[in-house]
C-alpha cells in the first residue's frame, strides 16, 4: 500500500468543495494499492467552508482539516499541509477543480516508475484568462528567469505530486516569505512536467486581484534573486562615469571658450533624473530590507484555530 496525502488549500470554497470531494474520491477509489488521506487547509474562510469540512471529516475518516485563525495566504496553507501530511507521496491540489484530480493516476504511475521524484503540471495555454494578465505573467517569468539562477517554469501550477524525500527537503526551507514555485525549483530533484490546457474555475471566483499578483511577482523576484541590488550599484557606477565625462567636457569648454554660466534648464532636468534614479535604487534596497525585517522577526507562518478529522478528536 502507498500512502498518499492530498493537500487542498481552501479559502472561501463552499461552492467548489463538494464537487471537488466527489471528483477526488472517485479518482482515488479507482486507484489500487493507494491509501489516501485528505488534508484540507481552511485559510481563514468567511463562508461555510469550515462547517463543510467538519461535516466531511465526520462522514469520512480519511479527511482531516486544519483551520487557520485568519487568512494567511495560499503559500502558508500549502506549508501547513506539507507539515501535517503523513503520506509517502504528497499531492497539492486547488479546491476549484482547476487542478483536475483526474490527472492523479497518470502522475502516480510516473512517480512510481522510479524515474522521477516529482510530477508537476504546467499549463501551456492561458485561455479564459484576461489577456493583460497573461501578458504580465509571461513578462514576469522571462524577467525572473533572467535575474535568478533558480529557473521557474512558465505556466507552472502548484499542482504536483512529490515523494516524501522532496517534501522533507521543502520543509527544510522554513522561510517566512514563501514563493513556492521558486522553492519547488530550488530544492531540485527530478521533475516530470505534464502539459495541460488551462482549465477554468468550476465555481466561485479567483482570490487573486491584479494588485495581489503584482505583489506576489515582486516577492518571487526578491526571494530568488539579488540581481536588482547589483543593478542598483551598476546604475550608480554608470552615473559616476557620465558625471566624470561631463566634468571633463565642462573644464575643456571653459578653458577653450570661457563663459560657463548657462544650461540651467538642462541642469534641473539632470538633477531630477538623477534624484529619481537614486530614489529608485533606495526603493530596491528598501524592498530587500523589508523582506529581511519580516524574516528576522521569525513570526510563525500560520496559526491554527481548529483541527479535526482523521477519525479522532485531535489528529494534529
Ligand atoms: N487559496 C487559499 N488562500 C488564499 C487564496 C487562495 O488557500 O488566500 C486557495 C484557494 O481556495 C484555491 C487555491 O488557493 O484552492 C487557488 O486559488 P484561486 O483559485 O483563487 O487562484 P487561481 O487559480 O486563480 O490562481
Ligand atoms: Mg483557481
Amino acid at each position: 500500500m502507498t500512502k498518499l496525502s492530498i493537500i487542498v488549500p481552501c479559502c472561501n470554497e463552499q461552492a467548489a468543495l463538494p464537487a471537488f470531494y466527489e471528483a477526488a474520491t472517485a479518482v482515488v477509489a479507482a486507484l489500487p494499492e493507494v491509501e489516501a488521506e485528505y488534508l484540507f487547509i481552511d485559510d481563514g474562510s468567511t463562508d461555510q467552508t469550515l462547517s463543510l469540512l467538519r461535516a466531511l471529516a465526520g462522514q469520512d475518516a480519511r479527511v482531516r482539516y486544519l483551520s487557520f485563525s485568519r487568512n494567511f495566504g495560499k503559500e502558508a496553507a500549502m506549508y501547513a499541509g506539507l507539515q501535517a501530511a503523513r503520506g509517502d507521496l504528497v499531492a497539492i491540489l486547488d479546491a476549484d477543480l482547476q487542478d483536475p484530480p483526474g490527472l492523479l493516476p497518470d502522475m502516480l504511475s510516473r512517480i512510481q516508475s522510479g524515474d522521477y521524484d516529482c510530477v508537476a503540471v504546467r499549463r501551456v495555454s492561458r485561455k479564459g484568462e484576461p489577456p493583460i494578465r497573461s501578458l504580465f505573467a509571461r513578462g514576469f517569468y522571462r524577467l525572473v528567469n533572467r535575474l535568478s539562477r533558480t529557473q521557474i517554469v512558465d505556466g507552472a501550477r502548484d499542482f504536483r505530486l512529490m515523494t516524501r524525500q522532496m517534501v522533507d527537503s521543502i520543509l527544510q526551507l522554513p522561510e517566512y516569505n514563501r514563493f513556492s514555485k521558486g522553492i519547488f525549483a530550488w530544492v531540485g530533484y527530478r521533475t516530470c512536467w505534464l502539459e495541460v490546457e488551462n482549465v477554468e474555475r468550476a465555481q466561485g471566483r479567483s482570490k487573486w486581484s491584479f494588485f495581489k499578483l503584482w505583489l506576489y511577482a515582486l516577492d518571487g523576484i526578491i526571494a530568488f534573486s539579488t540581481a536588482p541590488l547589483a543593478i542598483a550599484s551598476i546604475l550608480g557606477l554608470l552615473f559616476c562615469l557620465v558625471a566624470f565625462i561631463a566634468i571633463v567636457f565642462v573644464i575643456v569648454r571653459q578653458l577653450l571658450w570661457g563663459g560657463s554660466a548657462f544650461g540651467w534648464p538642462s541642469l534641473v532636468c539632470i538633477l531630477l533624473f538623477v534624484t529619481g534614479i537614486q530614489l529608485f535604487c533606495i526603493g530596491i534596497l528598501g524592498q530587500y530590507l523589508a523582506k529581511t525585517y519580516l524574516e528576522v522577526k521569525k513570526r510563525p507562518i500560520y496559526l491554527i484555530r481548529e483541527t479535526g478529522g482523521g477519525g479522532q478528536d485531535d489528529p494534529a
